[in-house]
């Protein structure tokens, strides 16, 4: 029999976790235990330099039957939104009125992709993110309220891996409108769930678990009727276990301890929950014992897809409100779109907008293809890109509207000016960037799949853990791999052009084109980057940042071409043209960045920064 020591030393990723601290590594080998293989993709393909456009293009099109029935759904909401849900007197009171709870069950919202037989709607991906944009166009409370219960909450883990007695059980609950969460962070919990100190501790039989522990931040979790909690169960050989249990919230020892308040989404309904000898039957055990932190990911993949759809809603909000003041207001003798400095932020944010749009639809698709598709790479790429573009849009959408955007819109309408609320959808979208994945982990997420075949090839040869003789046959094997694809990456290019394209417009075919000779750009740089730091390039995030950025422009440039070659209109080809135009040159900038950048000295000052050295430079200020 192993040892514990021996089992928790042997590599179980292949990633050398030898030469981290103990912290760092139960971190690491934590997530890699709870990661699955990555599939090749259009995305995952990019960084190894093969620019497999087929796999989008031509665009998918939603089916005519598909779309029908999201058009029927998207008109009822739309109606009761507007009817019924005021956001900005949501967003002042910080509640969600009972009415506007008991419309959105009769609507089936609570419920959109749960299949029929269970109670829900039965809706494609697609439509979901429909659903998603409209609501994100419009109240940014009920958009949480509605993606927190049913992309991460109960929904969608008991969809992807309940089974038939656990489905029966909770899925009809959720889809008639009983509110539903998810609990993962914990105060010392964040982006890092090895430090979780929620535990859940078999009964003595073994039927039963004893939960101990507080949550924090639950969305929905003041209101919720049952939750997806996440607890620490008994360590196996040496490794940390984490479990996810359906609880449900009458179960005595569950206690909201209270609601939390935020800059925006004033009206979220999110709490510290404490559970104190919480006792849980075996059977409310998603998976399997141990295998919580896989449910999470795996809930996380297809649920990240909400929030960029949910902006995509937001950004076009933006693009009218700019749209129709920049229009409107004139300033210095004519309209201030006129202005350039105003119509360079409306074009960048037409033009990214529809890149954003195009990214979402291509991975819902991808989705609604095959149920059980990995879409964690084109999911990540969307949410990061999204949410940050999205962030801008709005910021630029204020300052179009200068001192009117700054204004809170209860305020215009006491003026007799039109309530236009972009100073709540400002504070509504600063979370975007936070929650479900930060930016940070998603660059770092995104690049760990993007080295991962690499890391496949080369990584045993530099990991120290294993016998030299071992490290040996996988150098051998690397240089054999290499040799053939190495070159390829130089001489691709030349392949590349003869490719036309020939269906796409000349101008749509350039920018593929030229993304698919950047991919081996890319591609040729990773490696790079791989033979100079080894192992160690695991520890070079703003490398890595560039690397995924480029990517993800990649990416958004072939999803964009792709769309408007579909849409077959000028106005789209105008737009993914500007689009294309602006990514190339910040893809240019990026590639630069590669070799001329401030990181090492900037990285020194920050931890001389740390040290407070620098705490000089805070004289003057009140702390
Ligand atoms: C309004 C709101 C709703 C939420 N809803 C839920 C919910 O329903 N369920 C739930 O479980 N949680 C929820 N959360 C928690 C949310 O997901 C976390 O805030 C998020 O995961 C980040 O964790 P943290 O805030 O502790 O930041 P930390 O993990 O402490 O990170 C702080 C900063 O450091 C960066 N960082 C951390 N690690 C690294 C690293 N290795 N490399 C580089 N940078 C790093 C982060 O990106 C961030 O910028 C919610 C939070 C908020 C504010």
């Amino acid at each position: 029999m192993k040892t514990e020591t021996a089992a928790a030393s042997e590599p179980n990723s292949i990633i050398d976790t030898s030469k981290m601290s103990p912290e760092q590594r139960a971190a690491l080998e934590l997530t890699e235990a709870a990661r699955a293989e990555t599939r090749d993709g259009f995305v995952s393909d990019l960084f190894m330099g093969h620019f497999t456009f087929p796999a989008l293009h031509p665009f998918p099109v939603q089916r005519p039957e598909d779309h029908d029935q999201g058009d029927a759904f998207l008109l009822r909401l739309g109606d009761f939104l507007k009817a019924h849900v005021d956001p900005d007197e949501i967003d002042r009171t910080g509640e969600i009125p009972d009415e506007v709870f008991a419309g959105l069950a009769k609507l089936g919202a609570f419920g959109i992709k749960i299949p029929v037989e269970y109670g829900g709607l039965g809706l494609s991906q697609t439509n979901y993110c429909r659903a998603a944009m409209l609501l994100g166009s419009y109240c940014g409370n009920l958009t949480a309220l509605l993606s927190a219960h049913q992309s991460i909450g109960v929904p969608q883990p008991l969809i992807l891996f309940g089974n038939e007695e656990q489905k029966r059980r909770w899925l009809p609950r959720v889809a008639a409108g009983e509110v539903s969460a998810f609990a993962l962070t914990e105060p010392k919990v964040g982006s890092d769930p090895a430090k979780m100190e929620t535990r859940g501790e078999p009964t003595a039989d073994g039927a039963h678990f004893i939960i101990n522990g507080e949550k924090l931040w639950c969305t929905n979790g003041v209101k919720a009727g049952v939750i997806v909690v996440m607890a620490r169960t008994p360590d196996k050989n040496g490794r940390n276990q984490i479990t996810a249990f359906v609880v449900d919230m009458d179960t005595p020892g569950v206690e909201v301890v209270r609601r939390c308040h935020f800059m925006g989404l004033r009206a979220l309904y999110n709490g510290v929950i404490r559970f104190t000898n919480v006792k849980v039957p075996r059977e409310n055990i998603l998976l399997a014992e141990g295998k919580g932190l896989r449910v999470a990911l795996t809930t996380l993949n297809t649920g990240r897809l909400t929030l960029p759809a949910a902006c995509v809603g937001l950004s076009k909000r933006c693009l009218e409100i700019a749209r129709v003041w920049a229009a409107e207001r004139v300033q210095w003798g004519q309209e201030i779109g006129k202005h350039a400095a105003i119509a360079e932020k409306i074009a960048r944010l037409a033009a990214e907008t529809f890149a954003m749009e195009s990214m979402t639809l291509y991975a819902a698709s991808l989705v609604d293809r095959d149920k059980q598709a990995d879409v964690r790479l084109e999911a990540a790429m969307c949410k990061l890109w999204a949410t940050e573009r999205c962030w801008e849009h709005v910021n630029e959408a204020m300052q179009i509207r200068g001192g009117r955007g700054y204004e809170t819109a209860q305020s215009l309408a006491a003026r007799g000016e039109e309530p236009v609320p972009i100073e709540r959808l400002l504070r509504d979208s600063r979370i975007n960037t936070i929650f479900e994945g930060s930016s940070e982990i998603m660059r770092l997420f995104i690049a760990r799949e993007a080295l991962d075949p690499h890391l496949k090839i080369g990584a045993p040869m530099l990991d120290t853990r294993l016998p030299w003789k071992t490290r040996a046959e996988a150098a051998g094997r690397a240089a054999l791999r290499y040799v053939g694809w190495y070159p390829r990456q130089w001489l691709g290019p030349l392949a590349d052009a003869g490719l036309r394209f020939s269906d796409l417009h000349p101008r749509l075919a350039a920018h593929v084109r030229w993304a698919a000779r950047a991919s081996h750009r890319l591609a040729r740089a990773l490696f790079h980057a791989m033979a100079l730091h080894g192992p160690k390039l695991e520890r070079e995030q703003m490398l890595l940042g560039r690397f995924v950025d480029i990517g993800t422009e990649l990416f958004a440039i072939a999803a964009t071409c792709s769309r408007a070659h579909a849409l077959h209109t000028p106005e789209a080809r105008e737009l993914a043209d500007l689009f294309a135009r602006g990514a190339r040159l910040k893809v240019e900038r990026l590639f630069d960045a590669l070799h001329h950048h401030t990181d090492r000295t900037g990285y020194r000052v920050a931890q001389r920064v740390l040290a407070g050295d620098h705490r000089w430079l805070e004289a003057g200020v009140l702390g």
